[in-house]
């Protein structure tokens, strides 16, 4: 699919954690923004200096349940994105682009094992990936583990919309791993980073696919754990959160 500019509007918002939003746009001449689950929208903000900064959100809509273009956004203090995209009103319009992006699920791809891994906004694209996974364990994915990795139980965004998944589909398993939290936890929550739960999977390089998305430290940590473990560069497939320019 051709990457395409547009203007985009802004229709809701709401916070999902004390520092993360979640933005609910269209596209301002109402036309459909097709995506496949796992890509991402580039927004362009004028910067005082003249340039045009560009900045990268994965879709987190769920298809069939929304049209619009849904994002979470981690608020960075003085981050030129974080600062318009916190403070735009619904109504509000700008320039963006996309989809674009390659971390998506192959759909003729016969997996034993899909680890799918995010650390803080990072779990979005998984979210929109959904109803795909639900399609694709019918017949090629054996089982689907989607691992969240945040600080604390407070900070774990879209938390329902997995175990709502989690809970109709045995295939589908969902854990919340909270690097500074170690007690209170429910039965789906595991204290530690969030690669640590490796230990417990007994994946099988050659059978098994990771994704990983999100903090550039977790991807270089699990890649350089799961490549040691014999995993090729094709079977883990990796996003980078970090700002273009
Ligand atoms: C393909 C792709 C998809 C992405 N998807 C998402 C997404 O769905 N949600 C999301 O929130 N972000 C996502 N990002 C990251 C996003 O594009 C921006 O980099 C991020 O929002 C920060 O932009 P900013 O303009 O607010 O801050 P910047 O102006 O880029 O940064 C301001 C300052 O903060 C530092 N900084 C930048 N990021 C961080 C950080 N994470 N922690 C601490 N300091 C930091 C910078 O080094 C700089 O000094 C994605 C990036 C890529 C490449």
């Amino acid at each position: 699919m051709a990457i395409q500019r547009f203007e985009i509007e802004l229709v809701e918002t709401k916070m999902l954690t004390d520092s993360i939003k979640h933005l609910v746009f269209k596209k301002a001449d109402n036309s459909a923004f097709n995506f496949t689950p796992g890509q991402f929208v580039t927004f362009l903000f004028d910067h005082e200096d003249g340039k045009v900064r560009r900045r990268s959100y994965s879709v987190a809509t769920i298809p069939g349940k929304s049209d619009h273009i849904e994002i979470a956004i981690s608020y960075i203090d003085g981050g030129i994105a974080s600062e318009n995209l916190f403070n735009m009103k619904p109504g509000d319009k700008f320039n963006a682009m996309g989809p674009a992006g390659r971390l998506v699920l192959k759909e003729d791809e016969k997996i034993r094992k899909l680890v799918l891994v995010g650390t803080g906004t990072g779990i979005a694209p998984y979210r929109a990936m959904l109803p795909q996974l639900e399609r694709l364990c019918k017949e090629n994915i054996e089982e689907v583990y989607i691992l969240l990795g945040v600080q604390y139980q407070k900070d774990t965004l879209y938390a329902e919309d997995f175990r709502a998944y989690a809970k109709t589909h045995p295939k589908i398993k969902f854990m919340a791993c909270l690097s500074r939290q170690a007690s209170g936890l429910y039965t789906d929550e595991a204290p530690g980073y969030v690669q640590k739960q490796f230990e417990h999977l007994a994946l099988k390089p050659g059978q098994d696919i990771v994704y990983l998305c999100g903090n550039p430290d977790m991807i270089d940590d699990a890649f350089e754990q799961l490549t040691k473990a014999g995993f090729d560069t094709k079977s883990v497939r990796r996003e980078k959160y970090i700002s273009s320019n």
